[in-house]
């Protein structure tokens, strides 16, 4: 069948405002709009169980935008493209970048092998406020300070391109020959533990663009300080909205430009650029998923104790705080960030099994699982990333859950059975005096466990093991070369 087409493949852009490919591939043609769920190419880097339950949603939205026209697939991306092309006169692909390294791979095979059957291939930039490559130093080298980063590479909104409408007049095409239908992906579990997931999000383009709006009027006025509460409501949650990309930061940077200018805008606008930081480092440290940023880290004395790492995944540590972020994961696929650093620093510190585990679980369970963002937070967290938190800072769940959680409402939610503690011992049951316990109905090692470790002896034991390694370090001659040169900032 002869039938002049431009195909847009919908990867983390499942939106139609602010979508550079899609605006640019609509200008002249019909379009073939398609979604290939890929589970070839990715190897370890597969997408977890909780973001494939969001994906399946996010799809089914897409779909209804374009009225039924997204053509799905699931299979590699090179043989339903070439496929496609065999069947109908492609004159361009047009995609948005993505930054995963086996992406970028995948892409630029494609690319040519499109361009050698003479069909076109026209990449744009719609998931990052700028391109990786764009942010270097006057040398041309990455940056690996984050402050350095934020304020060369984002002064206010220069250079920043204005969100784009939705196309007009969409002449979409369907597909009559490969294409799959959305249950078909293995999307949705096949027991139904997303049921519990539901009841906390909307999904898709029009929700993302009402949460940005809702988090405007109310979350964003009081931002700066209230983000790090997590009973409160001054995040945005817009982070599964932009991993998969129902909303472009973009579109999000510009949204806060009517506001007037105050700390927490600005906050806010810090906080969207971690996310660009994040990219920048995968994109110039490819490794940072699978290894220590810094070498040093590569003689840490990790534990390996699965009892320890099965109580932390269930939310069964001990420890209040701890448990009451793993059960939010758990039962909403989200954590508030304030306790993502709580939980990951006591399973690399406290209970000193390794980051990569951390990363593993958060991967399957959380619905904004990005491996850029991930391996970012938990190089951070453990120390050995380009710009992470100094090894002797050591989170105490239970001073933090005071400071953060003061009325002990997040950990109540989320740990019922130690809702009537009192404040005073609601972060550490542990130092209760029995009559407490007794009042509360709590029986330790019975209704709520006694912790596995003890948080005091642990951070001790974890000080010495990270000196030691700073010791080992300053008396080791140092090299040349990119992943040495993190090291020494
Ligand atoms: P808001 O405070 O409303 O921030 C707005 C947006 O800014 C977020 O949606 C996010 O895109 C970006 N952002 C905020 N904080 C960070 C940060 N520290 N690093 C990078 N971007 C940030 N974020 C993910 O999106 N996916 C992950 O897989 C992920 N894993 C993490 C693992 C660890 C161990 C840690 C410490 C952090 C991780 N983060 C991850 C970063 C952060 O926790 C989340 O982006 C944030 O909690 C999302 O909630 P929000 O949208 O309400 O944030």
């Amino acid at each position: 069948m002869a039938h002049r087409i431009n195909i847009h493949w919908f990867r983390q852009d499942l939106r139609l405002a602010d979508n550079p490919a899609l605006y640019e591939a609509s200008g002249h043609h019909t379009i073939l709009p398609v979604f290939i769920l890929d589970d070839v190419n990715p190897g370890k880097h597969r997408m977890g169980a909780a973001s494939r339950w969001w994906l399946f949603h996010s799809l089914s939205a897409l779909d209804r935008s374009l009225d039924g026209a997204l053509n799905l697939y699931h299979d590699d991306p090179i043989h339903v493209l070439t496929d496609i092309a065999d069947r109908y006169q492609v004159d361009a692909v047009y995609w948005n970048r993505c930054y995963e390294p086996w992406q970028t791979v995948r892409d630029s095979k494609i690319k040519e092998v499109l361009k050698a059957r003479g069909i076109r291939v026209k990449s744009f930039n719609g998931s990052l406020l700028r391109e990786p490559w764009e942010n270097v130093k006057q040398d041309g080298s990455p940056y690996r300070i984050f402050t350095q980063f934020y304020r060369r590479c984002y002064p206010k909104s220069v250079g920043l391109r204005e969100p784009l409408p939705e196309p007009d007049n969409l002449h979409t095409h369907i597909d009559q020959g490969g294409r799959v239908r959305a249950e078909s992906l293995g999307l949705i579990p096949l027991v139904h533990w997303d049921r519990k997931l539901e009841p906390h999000w909307r999904i898709g383009e029009e929700p993302a663009r009402e949460r940005l709006r809702h988090f405007i009027r109310k979350g964003l006025p009081g931002y700066r300080k209230g983000r790090d509460f997590p009973a409160g409501h001054h995040v945005s949650r817009l982070s599964p909205h932009l991993h998969f990309g129902e909303i472009s930061p973009n579109q999000v940077w510009h949204s806060l430009g009517s506001q007037p200018e105050d700390e927490d805008r600005e906050h806010f606008r810090s906080e969207l650029a971690w996310r660009e930081f994040s990219y920048h480092l995968l994109f110039h440290f490819s490794v940072l998923p699978d290894r220590n940023l810094q070498p040093k880290f590569d003689s840490f004395p990790w534990r390996d104790d699965t009892r320890h790492l099965e109580a932390w995944c269930r939310g069964q540590t001990g420890v209040p705080l701890v448990d009451a972020g793993m059960r939010e994961l758990w039962n909403t696929g989200y954590m508030h960030n304030r306790v993502r650093m709580v939980v990951g620093s006591f399973l690399v510190k406290n209970l000193m099994l390794h980051w990569r585990h951390g990363a593993a679980w958060f991967n399957d369970c959380l619905i904004d699982a990005d491996l850029a963002n991930n391996s970012a937070g938990w190089q951070w967290i453990a120390g050995s990333g380009a710009d992470a938190a100094p090894y002797f800072r050591i989170f105490n769940p239970v001073t933090q859950g005071h400071k953060f959680d003061p009325t002990g409402e997040y950990t109540r939610r989320h740990v019922p059975e130690l809702a009537r503690l009192p404040d005073k011992y609601l972060f550490s049951p542990w130092q209760a005096p029995a009559d407490v316990l007794e009042e509360a109905n709590v029986v330790l090692g019975e209704t709520y466990p006694e912790p596995v470790v003890d948080p005091a002896t642990s951070r001790q034991h974890a000080m010495e093991a990270f000196a030691s390694l700073n010791k080992a370090d300053s008396a080791r001659p140092t090299r040349e070369g990119p992943t040495e040169a993190i090291a020494g900032t």
